[in-house]
Protein backbone atom coordinates (compact mmCIF):
# COMPACT_ATOMS: atom_id res chain seq x y z
CA UNK A 1 0.00 0.00 0.00
CA UNK A 2 1.11 3.58 -0.58
CA UNK A 3 2.30 5.24 2.48
CA UNK A 4 0.52 8.23 3.14
CA UNK A 5 1.62 11.61 1.06
CA UNK A 6 3.01 13.97 2.81
CA UNK A 7 4.64 17.01 0.71
CA UNK A 8 6.66 20.64 2.08
CA UNK A 9 7.37 23.75 0.35
CA UNK A 10 10.71 24.95 1.96
CA UNK A 11 11.71 28.38 0.81
CA UNK A 12 14.49 30.40 2.20
CA UNK A 13 13.40 33.83 4.36
CA UNK A 14 15.69 35.47 2.10
CA UNK A 15 13.01 38.27 0.30
CA UNK A 16 9.95 37.99 -1.33
CA UNK A 17 8.69 35.14 -2.93
CA UNK A 18 9.31 35.31 -6.96
CA UNK A 19 6.63 33.62 -9.27
CA UNK A 20 8.47 30.46 -9.32
CA UNK A 21 8.54 29.63 -5.30
CA UNK A 22 4.51 30.13 -5.86
CA UNK A 23 4.32 27.42 -8.55
CA UNK A 24 6.53 25.37 -6.54
CA UNK A 25 4.35 25.95 -3.86
CA UNK A 26 1.21 25.52 -5.28
CA UNK A 27 2.15 22.31 -7.25
CA UNK A 28 3.01 20.52 -4.31
CA UNK A 29 -0.20 22.03 -2.40
CA UNK A 30 -2.02 20.36 -5.53
CA UNK A 31 0.02 17.12 -5.48
CA UNK A 32 -0.95 17.09 -1.67
CA UNK A 33 -4.95 17.46 -2.05
CA UNK A 34 -5.06 14.89 -5.06
CA UNK A 35 -3.74 12.16 -3.05
CA UNK A 36 -5.23 12.98 0.54
CA UNK A 37 -1.86 14.25 1.93
CA UNK A 38 -0.93 16.80 3.97
CA UNK A 39 0.83 20.24 2.50
CA UNK A 40 3.56 21.16 4.56
CA UNK A 41 5.28 24.92 4.91
CA UNK A 42 8.90 24.70 6.34
CA UNK A 43 10.96 27.73 6.63
CA UNK A 44 14.27 26.74 5.93
CA UNK A 45 16.34 29.86 8.19
CA UNK A 46 19.67 28.21 8.65
CA UNK A 47 21.54 30.76 6.92
CA UNK A 48 21.08 33.43 8.83
CA UNK A 49 23.14 35.95 6.80
CA UNK A 50 20.25 35.99 4.02
CA UNK A 51 17.73 36.27 6.85
CA UNK A 52 14.99 38.63 5.63
CA UNK A 53 13.13 39.96 8.35
CA UNK A 54 9.40 40.54 6.66
CA UNK A 55 9.68 37.46 4.06
CA UNK A 56 8.81 34.75 6.19
CA UNK A 57 5.14 36.86 6.93
CA UNK A 58 5.40 37.43 3.34
CA UNK A 59 5.49 33.78 2.34
CA UNK A 60 2.69 33.33 4.42
CA UNK A 61 0.77 36.27 2.85
CA UNK A 62 1.05 34.72 -0.42
CA UNK A 63 0.40 31.33 0.02
CA UNK A 64 -3.31 32.64 2.06
CA UNK A 65 -4.23 34.94 -0.81
CA UNK A 66 -3.66 32.43 -3.66
CA UNK A 67 -5.57 30.28 -1.82
CA UNK A 68 -3.34 27.86 -0.99
CA UNK A 69 -3.00 27.13 2.48
CA UNK A 70 -0.79 24.42 4.18
CA UNK A 71 -1.64 21.77 6.57
CA UNK A 72 1.26 21.74 8.77
CA UNK A 73 3.72 25.45 9.68
CA UNK A 74 4.33 28.12 11.73
CA UNK A 75 1.67 29.39 13.23
CA UNK A 76 0.09 25.96 12.25
CA UNK A 77 1.85 23.28 14.54
CA UNK A 78 1.26 19.87 13.48
CA UNK A 79 2.76 16.63 15.17
CA UNK A 80 6.16 17.31 13.34
CA UNK A 81 7.27 20.97 14.37
CA UNK A 82 8.99 23.27 15.00
CA UNK A 83 8.65 24.59 11.27
CA UNK A 84 11.52 26.78 11.00
CA UNK A 85 14.68 25.34 10.96
CA UNK A 86 16.02 27.84 13.12
CA UNK A 87 13.54 26.68 16.31
CA UNK A 88 15.43 23.14 15.46
CA UNK A 89 18.91 24.40 15.62
CA UNK A 90 20.13 21.97 18.27
CA UNK A 91 18.63 18.68 16.82
CA UNK A 92 20.73 18.86 13.86
CA UNK A 93 24.33 18.46 15.75
CA UNK A 94 23.45 15.02 16.44
CA UNK A 95 23.07 14.16 13.22
CA UNK A 96 26.40 15.31 12.15
CA UNK A 97 28.01 13.52 15.05
CA UNK A 98 26.18 10.23 13.84
CA UNK A 99 27.75 10.83 10.24
CA UNK A 100 31.36 11.30 11.84
CA UNK A 101 31.06 8.14 13.84
CA UNK A 102 29.90 5.94 10.60
CA UNK A 103 32.59 7.33 8.58
CA UNK A 104 30.16 9.29 6.53
CA UNK A 105 31.74 12.94 7.05
CA UNK A 106 34.80 13.99 8.45
CA UNK A 107 36.05 17.36 10.30
CA UNK A 108 37.97 19.73 8.31
CA UNK A 109 39.89 22.75 9.59
CA UNK A 110 40.85 24.06 6.21
CA UNK A 111 40.81 27.96 6.35
CA UNK A 112 39.50 30.55 3.96
CA UNK A 113 42.60 31.78 3.14
CA UNK A 114 43.94 28.18 2.70
CA UNK A 115 40.97 27.25 0.35
CA UNK A 116 41.42 30.38 -1.63
CA UNK A 117 45.25 29.41 -1.90
CA UNK A 118 44.32 26.19 -3.28
CA UNK A 119 41.82 27.54 -5.93
CA UNK A 120 44.71 29.75 -7.10
CA UNK A 121 46.97 27.10 -7.84
CA UNK A 122 45.07 24.70 -9.68
CA UNK A 123 43.55 27.63 -11.43
CA UNK A 124 47.08 28.73 -12.49
CA UNK A 125 47.93 24.96 -13.74
CA UNK A 126 44.14 25.31 -15.09
CA UNK A 127 42.83 23.48 -12.98
CA UNK A 128 39.78 23.16 -10.60
CA UNK A 129 39.89 23.02 -7.09
CA UNK A 130 37.25 20.08 -5.86
CA UNK A 131 37.27 19.10 -2.61
CA UNK A 132 37.05 15.47 -2.28
CA UNK A 133 38.57 11.35 -2.62
CA UNK A 134 41.17 13.40 -4.94
CA UNK A 135 42.39 15.12 -2.44
CA UNK A 136 41.23 15.09 1.07
CA UNK A 137 43.77 12.42 2.09
CA UNK A 138 47.21 13.49 0.57
CA UNK A 139 47.80 15.55 3.44
CA UNK A 140 48.12 19.31 1.70
CA UNK A 141 44.07 19.44 3.04
CA UNK A 142 43.80 20.20 6.86
CA UNK A 143 41.22 17.04 7.86
CA UNK A 144 40.17 14.34 10.46
CA UNK A 145 40.99 11.84 7.82
CA UNK A 146 44.73 13.14 7.99
CA UNK A 147 45.07 14.49 11.65
CA UNK A 148 45.12 11.49 14.64
CA UNK A 149 41.89 11.78 16.85
CA UNK A 150 43.81 13.57 19.38
CA UNK A 151 45.01 16.18 17.64
CA UNK A 152 41.97 16.72 16.04
CA UNK A 153 39.95 16.68 19.95
CA UNK A 154 42.54 19.26 20.49
CA UNK A 155 41.62 21.64 17.86
CA UNK A 156 37.76 21.14 18.67
CA UNK A 157 38.18 21.88 22.35
CA UNK A 158 40.56 24.94 21.65
CA UNK A 159 37.54 26.24 19.69
CA UNK A 160 39.10 26.30 16.40
CA UNK A 161 37.11 26.79 13.67
CA UNK A 162 35.94 23.24 12.05
CA UNK A 163 33.54 22.33 9.44
CA UNK A 164 31.70 18.99 8.97
CA UNK A 165 32.14 17.52 5.31
CA UNK A 166 30.56 14.88 3.40
CA UNK A 167 33.24 11.96 2.70
CA UNK A 168 31.30 11.27 -1.17
CA UNK A 169 31.99 7.90 -1.71
CA UNK A 170 34.94 7.36 -4.12
CA UNK A 171 34.35 5.44 -7.88
CA UNK A 172 30.52 5.00 -6.99
CA UNK A 173 27.86 4.82 -10.05
CA UNK A 174 24.59 6.28 -8.37
CA UNK A 175 21.42 6.15 -10.28
CA UNK A 176 18.78 8.80 -9.22
CA UNK A 177 15.03 8.42 -9.88
CA UNK A 178 13.20 11.80 -10.66
CA UNK A 179 9.42 11.59 -11.24
CA UNK A 180 9.76 14.04 -14.19
CA UNK A 181 13.39 13.18 -15.71
CA UNK A 182 13.73 9.85 -14.91
CA UNK A 183 16.69 8.06 -14.38
CA UNK A 184 19.87 10.36 -13.78
CA UNK A 185 23.40 8.55 -13.61
CA UNK A 186 25.93 10.00 -11.82
CA UNK A 187 29.52 8.91 -11.20
CA UNK A 188 30.31 9.89 -7.79
CA UNK A 189 33.79 11.18 -8.61
CA UNK A 190 32.67 14.25 -10.11
CA UNK A 191 31.19 15.48 -6.53
CA UNK A 192 32.60 17.34 -3.92
CA UNK A 193 32.46 16.54 -0.39
CA UNK A 194 30.04 19.48 0.28
CA UNK A 195 29.88 21.44 4.43
CA UNK A 196 27.06 19.72 6.15
CA UNK A 197 27.68 21.07 9.52
CA UNK A 198 29.66 24.36 11.14
CA UNK A 199 31.47 25.03 14.10
CA UNK A 200 28.55 27.85 14.92
CA UNK A 201 26.42 24.82 15.19
CA UNK A 202 24.84 25.84 12.53
CA UNK A 203 23.52 23.21 9.62
CA UNK A 204 24.07 24.10 6.26
CA UNK A 205 20.97 23.28 4.09
CA UNK A 206 22.07 20.16 2.88
CA UNK A 207 21.65 18.18 6.39
CA UNK A 208 18.79 20.60 7.69
CA UNK A 209 17.12 19.49 4.65
CA UNK A 210 17.70 16.05 4.79
CA UNK A 211 16.87 15.53 8.27
CA UNK A 212 13.73 17.77 8.45
CA UNK A 213 12.86 15.83 5.31
CA UNK A 214 13.38 12.54 7.62
CA UNK A 215 11.82 13.76 10.51
CA UNK A 216 9.09 15.30 9.10
CA UNK A 217 7.91 12.39 7.34
CA UNK A 218 7.94 13.78 3.49
CA UNK A 219 7.31 11.04 0.96
CA UNK A 220 7.80 13.61 -2.10
CA UNK A 221 10.26 15.94 -2.89
CA UNK A 222 8.82 18.67 -5.30
CA UNK A 223 11.03 21.76 -5.73
CA UNK A 224 12.61 23.81 -8.50
CA UNK A 225 14.97 22.96 -10.95
CA UNK A 226 18.23 24.27 -9.20
CA UNK A 227 18.23 21.68 -6.52
CA UNK A 228 18.95 18.74 -9.30
CA UNK A 229 22.77 19.20 -8.66
CA UNK A 230 21.96 18.11 -5.26
CA UNK A 231 20.25 15.46 -5.57
CA UNK A 232 23.51 13.27 -5.79
CA UNK A 233 24.15 14.52 -2.36
CA UNK A 234 20.60 14.04 -0.45
CA UNK A 235 20.66 10.25 -1.97
CA UNK A 236 23.69 9.37 -0.50
CA UNK A 237 22.60 11.18 3.10
CA UNK A 238 19.62 8.58 2.73
CA UNK A 239 21.93 6.15 1.88
CA UNK A 240 24.62 7.26 4.99
CA UNK A 241 21.89 7.40 7.47
CA UNK A 242 19.90 4.23 6.31
CA UNK A 243 16.58 6.25 5.78
CA UNK A 244 14.64 5.63 2.75
CA UNK A 245 14.59 8.01 0.16
CA UNK A 246 11.13 9.84 -0.93
CA UNK A 247 10.37 10.51 -4.30
CA UNK A 248 11.92 13.08 -5.92
CA UNK A 249 10.46 15.61 -8.67
CA UNK A 250 12.57 18.36 -10.33
CA UNK A 251 10.88 21.18 -11.47
CA UNK A 252 11.11 23.08 -14.91
CA UNK A 253 12.82 26.94 -14.58
CA UNK A 254 10.09 29.76 -15.61
CA UNK A 255 11.81 31.08 -18.57
CA UNK A 256 11.93 34.87 -19.81
CA UNK A 257 9.44 35.47 -22.35
CA UNK A 258 11.73 35.17 -25.08
CA UNK A 259 12.62 32.12 -24.03
CA UNK A 260 16.49 32.48 -22.79
CA UNK A 261 17.48 32.45 -18.76
CA UNK A 262 15.38 32.69 -16.02
CA UNK A 263 12.71 34.94 -14.97
CA UNK A 264 14.21 37.48 -13.24
CA UNK A 265 12.43 40.85 -11.29
CA UNK A 266 14.31 42.94 -14.19
CA UNK A 267 12.43 41.02 -17.20
CA UNK A 268 9.55 41.93 -15.34
CA UNK A 269 10.30 45.44 -14.61
CA UNK A 270 10.91 45.78 -18.77
CA UNK A 271 8.27 44.11 -19.67
CA UNK A 272 5.88 45.84 -16.86
CA UNK A 273 5.11 42.70 -15.36
CA UNK A 274 4.77 41.48 -11.72
CA UNK A 275 7.06 38.50 -11.20
CA UNK A 276 5.94 38.19 -7.12
CA UNK A 277 2.56 37.98 -6.17
CA UNK A 278 2.18 40.56 -3.46
CA UNK A 279 3.72 43.74 -3.52
CA UNK A 280 7.03 43.91 -1.38
CA UNK A 281 8.61 46.57 -0.05
CA UNK A 282 12.58 46.19 0.37
CA UNK A 283 13.16 47.51 3.87
CA UNK A 284 16.34 47.81 3.35
CA UNK A 285 16.28 50.09 0.20
CA UNK A 286 12.71 50.97 0.48
CA UNK A 287 12.23 49.74 -3.06
CA UNK A 288 8.34 48.46 -4.07
CA UNK A 289 8.16 45.71 -6.08
CA UNK A 290 4.81 45.13 -7.79
CA UNK A 291 2.54 42.11 -7.17
CA UNK A 292 -0.23 40.44 -9.15
CA UNK A 293 -2.68 41.15 -6.23
CA UNK A 294 -2.26 44.93 -5.98
CA UNK A 295 -2.38 44.66 -9.90
CA UNK A 296 -5.68 44.09 -9.98
CA UNK A 297 -5.42 39.94 -10.52
CA UNK A 298 -7.71 37.88 -9.29
CA UNK A 299 -5.88 35.11 -7.22
CA UNK A 300 -7.73 32.33 -9.18
CA UNK A 301 -6.47 33.82 -12.73
CA UNK A 302 -3.12 34.27 -11.14
CA UNK A 303 -3.33 30.38 -9.83
CA UNK A 304 -4.45 28.78 -12.93
CA UNK A 305 -1.38 30.53 -15.33
CA UNK A 306 0.91 29.10 -12.72
CA UNK A 307 -0.37 26.18 -13.02
CA UNK A 308 0.00 26.07 -17.05
CA UNK A 309 3.88 27.11 -16.55
CA UNK A 310 5.33 23.61 -16.53
CA UNK A 311 1.78 21.55 -16.69
CA UNK A 312 -0.62 21.15 -19.00
CA UNK A 313 -3.53 18.59 -18.74
CA UNK A 314 -3.32 16.77 -22.28
CA UNK A 315 -6.54 18.53 -23.48
CA UNK A 316 -7.40 21.85 -24.88
CA UNK A 317 -9.14 22.92 -21.68
CA UNK A 318 -7.28 25.73 -19.96
CA UNK A 319 -9.25 27.00 -17.30
CA UNK A 320 -9.13 24.85 -14.67
CA UNK A 321 -10.63 25.78 -10.80
CA UNK A 322 -8.47 25.16 -8.37
CA UNK A 323 -10.54 21.87 -7.19
CA UNK A 324 -10.54 21.03 -11.17
CA UNK A 325 -6.63 21.28 -10.99
CA UNK A 326 -6.57 19.23 -7.85
CA UNK A 327 -8.42 16.65 -10.04
CA UNK A 328 -6.15 17.09 -13.19
CA UNK A 329 -2.94 17.47 -11.72
CA UNK A 330 -0.02 14.39 -12.20
CA UNK A 331 3.55 15.02 -12.29
CA UNK A 332 3.65 12.59 -15.02
CA UNK A 333 2.29 15.89 -16.99
CA UNK A 334 5.07 18.35 -15.82
CA UNK A 335 7.18 19.30 -18.61
CA UNK A 336 11.21 18.85 -18.32
CA UNK A 337 12.27 21.73 -20.40
CA UNK A 338 11.67 25.24 -19.09
CA UNK A 339 8.15 27.03 -18.90
CA UNK A 340 8.53 30.52 -21.17
CA UNK A 341 6.62 32.96 -19.43
CA UNK A 342 4.36 34.80 -21.36
CA UNK A 343 2.35 38.24 -20.20
CA UNK A 344 -0.33 38.40 -22.80
CA UNK A 345 -1.31 34.78 -21.91
CA UNK A 346 -1.30 36.14 -18.09
CA UNK A 347 -3.81 38.81 -19.14
CA UNK A 348 -5.51 36.41 -21.20
CA UNK A 349 -6.58 34.40 -18.07
CA UNK A 350 -7.56 37.46 -16.16
CA UNK A 351 -9.80 38.50 -18.85
CA UNK A 352 -11.68 34.95 -18.80
CA UNK A 353 -11.76 34.37 -14.95
CA UNK A 354 -13.11 38.28 -15.34
CA UNK A 355 -15.85 37.02 -17.71
CA UNK A 356 -16.32 34.36 -15.05
CA UNK A 357 -17.21 36.27 -12.33
CA UNK A 358 -20.56 37.13 -10.80
CA UNK A 359 -22.30 40.57 -11.59
CA UNK A 360 -23.08 40.57 -7.82
CA UNK A 361 -19.32 39.83 -6.84
CA UNK A 362 -17.98 42.35 -9.33
CA UNK A 363 -20.25 44.75 -7.91
CA UNK A 364 -18.80 44.83 -4.50
CA UNK A 365 -15.18 45.34 -6.03
CA UNK A 366 -16.51 47.96 -7.73
CA UNK A 367 -18.95 50.08 -5.31
CA UNK A 368 -15.55 51.61 -2.98
CA UNK A 369 -14.48 52.57 -6.03
CA UNK A 370 -16.87 54.42 -7.20
CA UNK A 371 -17.72 55.35 -3.51
CA UNK A 372 -14.43 56.92 -3.41
CA UNK A 373 -15.28 59.49 -6.98
CA UNK A 374 -18.31 60.22 -4.54
CA UNK A 375 -20.75 58.36 -6.35
CA UNK A 376 -23.58 57.27 -4.60
CA UNK A 377 -25.71 54.47 -6.73
CA UNK A 378 -27.64 51.34 -5.87
CA UNK A 379 -26.43 48.08 -5.75
CA UNK A 380 -28.73 46.61 -8.22
CA UNK A 381 -28.15 50.08 -10.70
CA UNK A 382 -24.12 48.61 -10.79
CA UNK A 383 -25.02 45.42 -11.71
CA UNK A 384 -26.52 46.42 -14.45
CA UNK A 385 -24.02 48.57 -15.32
CA UNK A 386 -21.67 45.54 -14.70
CA UNK A 387 -23.18 42.84 -16.96
CA UNK A 388 -23.58 46.11 -20.03
CA UNK A 389 -19.36 46.64 -19.87
CA UNK A 390 -17.95 43.33 -18.11
CA UNK A 391 -17.01 41.74 -21.54
CA UNK A 392 -14.45 44.42 -22.34
CA UNK A 393 -12.99 44.74 -18.71
CA UNK A 394 -9.51 43.00 -17.85
CA UNK A 395 -9.16 44.22 -14.78
CA UNK A 396 -11.93 45.49 -12.15
CA UNK A 397 -9.92 48.98 -12.58
CA UNK A 398 -11.36 49.10 -15.86
CA UNK A 399 -14.60 49.70 -14.84
CA UNK A 400 -14.49 53.64 -14.38
CA UNK A 401 -13.03 54.04 -17.74
CA UNK A 402 -15.30 51.88 -19.46
CA UNK A 403 -18.34 52.77 -17.28
CA UNK A 404 -18.33 56.53 -15.76
CA UNK A 405 -21.16 57.74 -18.47
CA UNK A 406 -23.43 55.18 -16.43
CA UNK A 407 -23.20 57.69 -13.47
CA UNK A 408 -22.33 61.44 -14.76
CA UNK A 409 -22.63 63.28 -18.19
CA UNK A 410 -19.69 63.19 -19.53
CA UNK A 411 -17.16 66.22 -18.77
CA UNK A 412 -16.00 66.82 -22.58
CA UNK A 413 -16.42 65.50 -25.69
CA UNK A 414 -13.91 63.75 -27.86
CA UNK A 415 -12.68 66.40 -30.36
CA UNK A 416 -11.91 64.41 -33.24
CA UNK A 417 -15.07 62.51 -33.23
CA UNK A 418 -17.32 65.80 -32.66
CA UNK A 419 -16.00 67.62 -35.56
CA UNK A 420 -16.28 64.58 -37.83
CA UNK A 421 -20.04 63.92 -36.19
CA UNK A 422 -21.49 67.15 -35.56
CA UNK A 423 -21.84 68.86 -38.82
CA UNK A 424 -24.23 71.28 -39.98
CA UNK A 425 -27.95 70.49 -38.99
CA UNK A 426 -27.29 67.98 -36.13
CA UNK A 427 -28.15 70.76 -33.46
CA UNK A 428 -31.42 70.92 -35.09
CA UNK A 429 -31.93 67.16 -35.71
CA UNK A 430 -30.84 67.07 -31.84
CA UNK A 431 -33.44 69.47 -30.97
CA UNK A 432 -36.29 67.45 -32.84
CA UNK A 433 -35.13 64.34 -31.24
CA UNK A 434 -35.56 65.96 -27.74
CA UNK A 435 -38.85 66.32 -29.06
CA UNK A 436 -39.43 62.52 -29.97
CA UNK A 437 -37.82 61.74 -27.05
CA UNK A 438 -40.08 63.76 -24.60
CA UNK A 439 -43.36 62.25 -26.46
CA UNK A 440 -41.78 58.45 -25.40
CA UNK A 441 -43.43 56.99 -22.01
CA UNK A 442 -42.13 53.76 -21.44
CA UNK A 443 -38.20 54.16 -21.45
CA UNK A 444 -36.87 50.80 -21.85
CA UNK A 445 -34.18 49.89 -24.44
CA UNK A 446 -36.52 47.78 -27.13
CA UNK A 447 -38.96 50.85 -27.37
CA UNK A 448 -36.97 53.61 -27.11
CA UNK A 449 -34.88 52.14 -30.05
CA UNK A 450 -38.34 51.40 -32.15
CA UNK A 451 -39.61 54.86 -31.69
CA UNK A 452 -36.28 56.54 -32.59
CA UNK A 453 -35.75 54.45 -35.29
CA UNK A 454 -38.91 55.10 -36.90
CA UNK A 455 -38.43 58.28 -36.56
CA UNK A 456 -35.28 58.51 -38.25
CA UNK A 457 -36.89 56.55 -40.94
CA UNK A 458 -39.61 58.82 -41.46
CA UNK A 459 -36.72 61.56 -42.04
CA UNK A 460 -35.29 59.70 -44.54
CA UNK A 461 -32.10 59.78 -43.31
CA UNK A 462 -29.43 57.55 -42.76
CA UNK A 463 -28.93 55.97 -38.63
CA UNK A 464 -25.64 57.14 -38.14
CA UNK A 465 -26.41 61.28 -38.69
CA UNK A 466 -28.47 60.24 -35.25
CA UNK A 467 -27.04 57.63 -33.71
CA UNK A 468 -23.28 59.03 -33.77
CA UNK A 469 -24.24 62.72 -32.12
CA UNK A 470 -26.40 61.20 -29.67
CA UNK A 471 -23.86 58.56 -28.73
CA UNK A 472 -21.57 61.58 -28.43
CA UNK A 473 -23.53 63.91 -26.20
CA UNK A 474 -24.14 60.60 -24.31
CA UNK A 475 -20.79 59.03 -23.75
CA UNK A 476 -18.54 61.89 -24.73
CA UNK A 477 -16.66 59.77 -27.49
CA UNK A 478 -18.00 56.65 -29.74
CA UNK A 479 -17.64 54.27 -27.31
CA UNK A 480 -19.46 51.97 -25.47
CA UNK A 481 -22.18 49.56 -25.04
CA UNK A 482 -25.73 49.43 -26.81
CA UNK A 483 -27.11 53.21 -26.74
CA UNK A 484 -30.39 52.20 -26.44
CA UNK A 485 -29.41 50.24 -23.46
CA UNK A 486 -27.76 53.24 -22.06
CA UNK A 487 -30.84 55.37 -22.50
CA UNK A 488 -33.18 52.92 -20.74
CA UNK A 489 -30.47 53.42 -17.76
CA UNK A 490 -29.44 56.69 -17.49
CA UNK A 491 -33.64 57.70 -17.97
CA UNK A 492 -35.57 60.54 -19.66
CA UNK A 493 -34.48 63.30 -17.68
CA UNK A 494 -30.92 62.85 -18.00
CA UNK A 495 -30.88 61.81 -21.31
CA UNK A 496 -32.51 64.96 -22.79
CA UNK A 497 -30.57 67.10 -20.69
CA UNK A 498 -27.10 65.50 -21.83
CA UNK A 499 -28.20 66.35 -25.80
CA UNK A 500 -29.02 70.14 -24.53
CA UNK A 501 -25.53 70.16 -22.66
CA UNK A 502 -23.98 68.90 -26.28
CA UNK A 503 -25.89 71.59 -28.52
CA UNK A 504 -24.50 73.83 -25.68
CA UNK A 505 -21.00 72.92 -26.21
CA UNK A 506 -20.46 71.61 -29.50
N1 LIG B 1 15.43 26.11 1.13
C1 LIG B 1 15.47 25.66 -0.23
C2 LIG B 1 14.93 26.81 -1.08
O1 LIG B 1 15.08 27.89 -0.70
C3 LIG B 1 14.63 24.42 -0.36
C4 LIG B 1 15.01 23.51 -1.46
C5 LIG B 1 14.25 22.21 -1.33
O2 LIG B 1 13.03 22.23 -1.51
O3 LIG B 1 14.86 21.20 -1.02
O4 LIG B 1 14.39 26.66 -2.15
Amino acid sequence: MESKVRVRFAPSPTGPLHIGGVRTALYNYLFAKKHGGTFILRIEDTDQTRYVANAEQYIINALEWCNIPFDEGPTKEGNFGPYRQSERKDLYKKYADELIKNGWAYYAFDTAEQLDAHRKDHEENGKTFIYNWHNREKGRLVNSLVLNEEEVQKRINSGEKFVVRFKTPQDDSLVLEDKIRGKITIDTNTLDDKILFKSDGMPTYHLANIVDDHLMEISHVIRGEEWLPSLPLHYLLYKAFGWKTPSFAHLPLILKPVGKGKLSKRDGDKIGFPVFPLEYTNTKTQEVSRGYKEDGYFADAFINMLAFLGWNPGTEQELFSLEELVQEFNLERVSKSGAKFNPDKTKWFQQQYMQQKSNEFLTDLYLPILEEKGIKSSKEFVQKVIAAVKERAVFVTDFWELSSFFFEAPKEFDAKASKKNWKEGTTELMQELISVLESIEDFSSENTETKIKEWIVSKEIGFGKVMQPLRLSLVGALKGPHLFDIIAMIGKTETISRIKKAIATL
